[in-house]
């Protein structure tokens, strides 16, 4: 690579990452995931230019952050392929990074596969409280604790307290019915939001994609 294509690659990083920050900060880790999966291609690049052109070390990528720290609790195993990918066939990201970007992604998909747990039984069970999920997904008091504190912050979860233990349920957001578009083609489909939560076929161009959920008022 060319100092000049070194330097695109960390001007396209930069901007993918700002989008992503975006995202998360009006709250929509969808959205954020997607951009921080944008931004993988020039990550090598980024690290490049920035080594050698203005002596940066990095302590950790941010947009990888990004991916292993929502990816998981949006049962989103695509992305987490992307960025294990990207480790794979560009051994010098991990390591020219400070953090252990490898035991970071075996810690994502754990995290993955306890969402899901929680997820699967949740939506056959309804409410329930703590101590039932806990003992029929099987997870440790830890793995369990941060799919409540992350869906709580990302509203996938509902708690109700009833002395002495708290129930949850899946947020009722998610089975509100909305209006969802195509990135590709713009075709629009209708269904529960957490129908979108995963790559959907589109009715109009048949390509298996991410659709952009539009909020529910438009959809009714
Ligand atoms: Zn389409």
């Amino acid at each position: 690579m060319t100092k000049q294509e070194m330097e695109e690659h960390a001007g396209q990083y930069h901007s993918f990452l700002g989008k992503a920050q975006s995202s998360l900060r009006s709250q929509d880790f969808r959205g954020a995931v997607a951009f921080a999966v944008a931004s993988l291609r020039f990550v090598d690049g980024m690290m490049q230019f920035e080594r050698k052109y203005q002596g940066k070390e990095h302590a950790k990528i941010d947009a990888i952050e990004i991916i292993f720290r929502f990816a998981p609790y949006l049962l989103d195993s695509d992305s987490l392929d992307s960025a294990a990918e990207l480790l794979k066939s560009q051994r010098r990201i991990a390591k020219n990074t400070g953090t252990d970007l490898s035991s970071a992604l075996d810690e994502a998909r754990a995290n993955l596969w306890s969402a899901y747990r929680v997820w699967d039984f949740l939506e056959n069970r309804g409410e329930c409280d703590e101590a039932t999920i806990r003992r029929h997904t099987g997870l440790e008091p830890d793995a369990w604790d941060r799919v409540r504190t992350k869906w709580e912050v990302m509203r996938l979860l509902r708690r109700r307290e009833n002395h002495p233990a708290s129930y949850f349920s899946l947020s009722l957001q998610m089975a509100v019915t909305v209006l969802a578009k195509c990135p590709r083609c713009g075709g629009s489909a209708r269904g529960k939001r957490v129908t979108f939560l995963q790559k959907v076929k589109c009715p109009k161009c048949a390509a298996q994609e991410f659709f952009a959920v539009l909020s529910p008022e438009l959809a009714s």
